[in-house]
């Protein structure tokens, strides 16, 4: 109970007060409510997009920031995933969306949670980017495509090859959507990119179930380091 007030407060308090930077702490314009210019200003946009990506399963790959340890985006990305602050998936999905409107996708699908581990945080995070770039593109979000069936443990510390045998078999389509999506082109959502095993693992499952296109996106991209 009291957790869930206490989580019910902090999603309060995301839309109503915040106005502090994420990163440094000073206080914030209305424009990013959670990043100040200055942390804005360091945070490093990747020019030449990695490509990670299995060629045969995906068309394309945006990432907005690279990732670093212990700078800035890691602490938007922590506050983003862990303490309540959707808004800044929105955010970021919005300046994903604004850059990626050239292509065309029918659907936004965000990687899914395990059911368990949706109790445990109380949302995914990949649905509000996915929300952001929605709200810029009018590409449809569908939330419960698709459908992850295995708790799998944290990729985190886990090399290429451990972390695609920790995905495989994770996911699957909702067959509810299989008509919808047979033939279609998406574009599939996540925070960080580390290694791209689980994309390329949704990508698979979405190839099989017939769509026609593929490109992801998310905020962050670790690869490189
Ligand atoms: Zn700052």
């Amino acid at each position: 109970m009291l957790r869930s007030l206490n989580n019910f407060l902090k999603t309060l308090l995301d839309f109503v007060l915040p106005d502090l930077c994420v990163s440094c702490e000073a206080p914030v314009e209305k424009k990013r409510r959670f990043i100040c210019n200055e942390c804005w200003k360091k945070l490093i946009m990747i020019q030449n997009q990695p490509e990670w990506y299995d060629r045969n399963l995906i068309r394309s790959s945006f990432s907005l920031f690279e990732f670093r340890e212990d700078t800035e985006i890691q602490k938007i990305i922590h506050a983003f995933k862990y303490s309540g602050m959707k808004s800044i998936g929105i955010i970021l999905g919005e300046e994903i969306g604004k850059l990626l409107k050239e292509k065309q996708a029918d659907y936004i699908l965000p990687v899914p949670l395990h059911i368990a581990k949706l109790r445990e945080r109380k949302y995914n995070q990949s649905l509000y980017i996915a929300k952001g770039i929605e709200k810029v593109t009018g590409w449809k979000v569908l939330e419960e495509a698709l459908k992850r069936i295995n708790y799998t443990k944290s990729q985190t510390g886990l090399n290429f090859s451990e972390r695609q045998k920790n995905v495989s078999g994770a996911f699957r389509v909702n067959k509810r959507y299989s008509e919808l999506l047979r033939g279609s082109s998406v574009l599939i959502t996540d925070d960080v990119i580390t290694t791209g095993a689980t994309i390329n693992e949704c990508a698979k499952i979405l190839k099989d179930a017939g769509v026609r296109e593929i490109h992801t996106a998310s905020c962050a991209f670790a690869g490189g380091n």
